[in-house]
């Protein structure tokens, strides 16, 4: 008998009738003869609802409190999924974050995973108890209750099969795996049957919302597989995340996958003085307000001065100007420019390792469709290229016809 952990996504149990139908095929699976622990999101929409609650009091709000708020998501449809089981017949019980413990940091809202205790969910187990777990919940060692981040019950699920060993089942309702593009934007998307951890964490932090960024580097440190799957066609094969050393060489393709990225704005500081120790002074306020600086250059230097453009999420935007304006004014810069009209467009793919020209052909389909370049990174198995915003399916579905990704 083995032990499948099945997370299930907030859309997939939005309403009664979803947690009915996800009900349903959580008992089919604990009929083939395994045990079963569910980790559950809250329902689709109620921690947006939740947040927007706790920004009409105070903007931004108390940190403590909103974990407080936000949490109760998990706990009502954690609740609904295991009355909904034990409707059906079967043995079922709910456990809180704080209940099995899972204990983190205390970095409210986005708390890291320090340790979970496992007595509870192996005593439940042996009763022969399906098992549902509020997704997204920790708890600190005050006693706080603690969040995991956006999408962090990915993470929950994960970390529990990582303690558990246990198989992971990522149940999603709109999509049934991971596409090589976004397959509302592009009809010729192609499922993949697999994809590395290291891609699927490129895809995760550029914008493709399937997964938990976090919760697919914990997979990767603790050699989880996950298999993403559909909530619709639960018994389909979906899209299985594993180590890059696992696929064989045929399955490496040179491009994945391409996603986009428009959760992002521009900051340009003109005229600083090239000399050591300007770029510490101008990023480590930006790092201590806890904004993630993505994409940096700067330009070769004229006369002793140069320009540094870098990249902020569109939501740190206006305090990260307002951050900015101020290393100006200290460091004499002569002016701040920004634009937050901007998309990230990449590329991935473990291949990238071993072909060359890669990043020569994606510049050229953006030039032959007329899109400007701002800026360009790159890492090993992934090139980004910053550009109009407005351009971003335009240039998303040229790069997936070049590379001939579709099906
Ligand atoms: N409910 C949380 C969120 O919406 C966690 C999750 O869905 O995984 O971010
Ligand atoms: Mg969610």
């Amino acid at each position: 008998m083995a032990l499948i952990v099945q997370k299930y996504g907030g859309t997939s149990v939005a309403t009664i009738d979803k947690i009915r139908r996800v009900a349903k095929h959580i008992v089919n699976s604990k009929e083939k003869g395994d045990d079963i622990l569910v980790v559950v999101s809250a329902m689709g929409g109620e921690t947006n609802r939740l947040i927007e609650l706790s920004r009409s009091i105070m903007d931004p709000p108390d940190e403590r409190e909103l974990d407080v708020i936000t949490s109760s998501g998990e706990q009502v449809s954690s609740g609904l999924l295991t009355m909904m089981i034990k409707s059906m017949g079967y043995d079922a019980i709910s456990f809180q974050g704080h209940q099995v413990r899972i204990i983190t940091d205390n970095a409210h809202s986005k708390a890291r995973i320090v340790r979970i205790d496992d007595e509870k969910i192996k005593k439940a187990l042996t009763e022969g108890k399906i098992i549902v777990v509020a997704g997204f919940q920790g708890v600190e060692e005050e006693g706080n209750v603690t969040t995991l981040g956006r999408g962090g019950s990915d993470l929950t699920a994960v970390a529990l099969a990582a303690v558990l060993n246990a198989s992971c089942e990522l149940y999603k309702d709109d999509v049934d795996g991971i596409y090589t593009i976004d397959p509302g934007i592009c009809e010729n998307a192609r499922k993949l049957e697999k994809i590395s951890y290291d891609e699927m964490l490129e895809m995760s932090s550029l914008g493709s919302k399937v997964l938990q960024a976090r919760a697919v580097e914990f997979a990767k440190k603790y050699h989880v597989p996950i298999h993403v799957r559909s909530t619709a066609k639960p018994d389909e094969k979906g899209t299985w995340v594993i180590e890059e050393e696992e696929m064989a060489e045929l399955e490496k393709i040179v491009i994945s996958g391409v996603t986009y990225d428009k959760d992002q704005a521009k900051i340009t500081i003109i005229h600083v003085s090239d000399q050591p120790g300007i770029a510490a002074k101008l990023f480590n306020p930006l790092a201590d307000e806890g904004i993630l600086v993505d994409m940096i250059v700067q330009n070769v230097s004229t006369e002793g001065y140069t320009d540094m453009t870098f990249t902020v999420p569109r939501t740190d935007f206006k305090k990260a100007i307002k951050i900015t304006q101020g290393v100006a004014n200290e460091l004499g810069a002569k002016a701040v420019t920004s634009d937050d009209k901007i998309a990230k467009v990449s590329l991935v793919g473990v291949g990238m390792k071993t072909h060359s020209g890669i990043a020569s052909r994606m510049f050229s389909v953006l030039a032959r469709e007329g899109i400007n370049i701002m800026m360009i990174s790159t890492s090993e198995i992934k090139i980004s290229c910053v550009i109009d915003e407005k351009f971003t399916e335009l240039a998303v579905r040229a790069l997936h016809d070049e590379f001939e990704l579709g099906d």
